[in-house]
């Protein structure tokens, strides 16, 4: 058993309406099966969610947030205006974005971005990952799979690692209910998370710095879906979500 992960090579600085599957497919002969992983800083700079601090006003939320924690109320306005709940203000903002991800900063950066800008995550990476992976396999004629990425911390866990943020024609969960372990045991509970362990080992590869690589190609796994699928998959209906509960109560408190 093995799988192959290959590191597209010689990928530009992406801009504001550049093509990504034409950027892709020129630099790789794409395969059947092969799920193509991208850094969702590419395809926000793509889709120009690039902005300058500067240019943000900040509302009066954002004034008093900032003035609770000493941030800098621009910023804390950009990560608002992608949120639809926030958890935590200080040490950072531990929001659930507009999309539905739950994550730090709602996933605004300023990393790989020239200087003076900041970056808004893709507004609908699911959307993003179906407009990439569709037009991929019209150019390639193969059947192929999408997982676009961001870099996430993990709750109780020191240490980022690459996480699914959209995904086009990926099985996301597997389902081990049902199977059995070694020992003729029935599975009752274990959903693996594939396409984030894909994420995870995409991102050995891209890395976090200047390495200039924002897309490797997963070749060799199984997991192609022929109907479409979501990343809201993985998102936890509210009424089972423990942890958010438990942070809204934190929040009710103060
Ligand atoms: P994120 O995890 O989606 O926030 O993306 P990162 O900022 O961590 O970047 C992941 C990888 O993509 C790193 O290797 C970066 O150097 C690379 N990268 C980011 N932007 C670009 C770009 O415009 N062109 C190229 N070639 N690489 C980029
Ligand atoms: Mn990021
Ligand atoms: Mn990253």
């Amino acid at each position: 058993m093995k799988f192959e992960a290959i590191a597209v090579e010689n990928i530009p600085l992406i801009h504001k309406g550049d093509n990504l599957p034409s950027v892709i497919s020129e630099r790789i002969e794409l395969q059947d099966r092969d799920i193509i992983i991208i850094a969702s800083t590419i395809v926000a700079k793509a889709e120009g969610e690039n902005f300058r601090l500067e240019d943000v006003t900040p509302d009066e939320q954002a004034l008093e947030i900032a003035a609770r924690t000493g941030k800098d109320a621009r910023f804390i306005q950009a990560v608002l205006a992608r949120s639809k709940e926030v958890f935590v203000e200080a040490p950072f903002m531990l929001v659930t974005t507009l999309a539905g991800h739950t994550c730090v900063n709602a996933g605004v950066d300023e990393s790989n971005i020239e200087h003076g800008f900041l970056l808004y995550p893709p507004g609908n990476p699911d959307a993003s990952a179906s407009k990439i992976g569709g037009e991929l396999e019209r150019i390639s004629g193969k059947k192929l799979s999408v997982i676009i990425t961001d870099t996430n911390g993990r709750a109780f866990k020191i240490g980022q690692t690459g996480v699914a943020i959209g995904i086009y024609k990926i099985k996301p969960i597997k389902r081990w209910i049902g199977e059995k372990d070694l020992f003729g045991k029935l599975l009752e509970i274990t959903e693996e998370a594939v396409a984030d362990e894909l994420a995870g080992a995409a991102n050995l590869l891209m890395g976090e710095g200047a390495g200039g690589v924002p897309v490797v190609v997963i070749r060799g796994l199984d997991y192609y879906c022929e109907e479409n699928t979501s990343i809201k998959e993985y998102y936890r209906p509210e009424d089972m979500d423990v942890l958010k509960k438990g942070l809204r109560c934190l929040r009710n408190q103060k």
